[in-house]
């Protein structure tokens, strides 16, 4: 629904395969002295710091990861690099290079690899980070995308999944549940738009938790505002597939409980009024709506009044004993049982 009818198409097979490599990458500037060799060569050269490295990679798929009949090109490519930067921050690293490979089928002219470059390159640009490689391929079918991002910290400033303990204040960045209900408004105009082409969306009440879909943003001001604020986190983890399962994670590794507590929980009144229109339950919705790509983290109960009042944090909960196991405290005071309801790869549909 979202399609140029009007685009211009080069025929990849023009270019040849490093044609298309250096015509992509030509552009991109780097940034860090860490990087001693980029794109060019058998391998990207990195120099080695006195830190420890960080390394994290995932894997896009077309029609199981992304649907392009409403993820704009440039948005892709955007989000596959916020979706590693994610990742480690959650390390409370610093981001520094990424690879990317591509596969592609011949359905997909020069213009469209442009465009998702145009976003890799806005995510660069924007976060400071070199791209450094990448492999190039075809595909039968469709387009798969992967990143690796690479980065580095401090042996003592890393954090783990697993070093929470009873009484640490359980924490989240941002607000949840948005990028979930982006999706539900997108997947519902999409349905609409099969039976009617010519309706436009009108998309003005929800521009919010669609950006939160189509254009999410790492949080790489978490790190730097624990930095500033001298808390350093137990524990941390970014929310990919639902705050409810990155508590598992964490409570399984750390081997703690949790309580959390349904009044705590941050919300855009935009969500609200969503989850209202979809008949869905906002904490659900919280608990269990993936892709937020905002940080969960425990700290000690001793630093809470150096986080207290910040507006990019809020405090939902807190870590109990292991045999305590993980519990929602709801608005009306029942204690409910959490489920790892969070997004499965290997579920039927996704
Ligand atoms: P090799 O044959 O050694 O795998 P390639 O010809 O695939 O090398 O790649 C040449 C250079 O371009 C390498 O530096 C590689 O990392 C880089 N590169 C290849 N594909 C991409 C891509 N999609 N994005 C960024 N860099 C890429
Ligand atoms: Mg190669």
């Amino acid at each position: 629904m979202l399609e140029d009818k009007n685009q211009e198409r080069t025929s990849l097979a023009e270019l040849g395969e490093f044609g298309l490599i250096n015509h992509l990458t030509k552009h991109f500037k780097i940034h860090h002295s860490s990087t001693v060799k980029g794109i060019g060569d058998d391998c990207a050269v990195l120099k080695n710091t006195e830190e420890e490295i960080v390394v994290t990679t995932d894997l896009l798929i077309e029609g199981v990861h992304f649907d392009l009949s409403y993820m704009p090109l440039k948005h892709l490519g955007y989000k596959a690099v916020m979706v590693n930067l994610s990742d480690v921050y959650a390390m409370n690293a610093e981001a520094q290079q990424i690879t990317v490979s591509i596969a592609v089928s011949n359905r997909f002219p020069l213009e469209a690899i442009e465009e998702l470059y145009a976003g890799i390159q806005l995510a660069c640009n924007t976060y400071k980070i070199d791209l450094i490689g990448g492999d190039t391929t075809s595909s039968t079918k469709g387009m798969l995308l992967s990143v690796t991002a690479i980065g580095s910290a401090k042996k003592e400033d890393i954090v783990y999944r697993n070093g929470a303990k009873p009484t640490d204040l359980i924490v989240v960045s941002g607000d949840l549940g948005g990028a979930y209900l982006g999706l539900q408004v997108l997947e519902r105009e999409k349905q609409v738009f099969n039976v009617n082409p010519q309706n436009q969306p009108d998309l003005d009440a929800y521009t919010y938790i669609i950006e939160r879909q189509l254009k999410p943003e790492a949080r790489k001001d978490i790190p730097a505002l624990l930095k500033e604020l001298g808390v350093k986190p137990t524990s941390m983890i970014d929310i990919s597939d639902g705050l409810s399962s990155e508590l598992f994670h964490i409570c399984t590794q750390s081997k703690v409980g949790c309580k959390v507590y349904e009044e705590k929980f941050p919300l855009d009144p935009q969500v609200i009024s969503t989850c209202e229109e979809f008949n869905l339950d906002s904490t659900m919705v919280a608990l269990s709506g993936g892709e937020d790509y905002e940080l969960l983290f425990t700290v000690s109960i001793n630093d809470f009044d150096k986080i207290k009042g910040n507006p990019n944090l809020t405090v939902i909960g807190h870590v109990t004993e292991e045999a305590a196991g993980l519990h929602l405290v709801t608005r009306a005071n029942q204690e409910l049982e959490l489920k790892a309801q969070g997004w499965n790869s290997f579920s039927d549909q996704e």
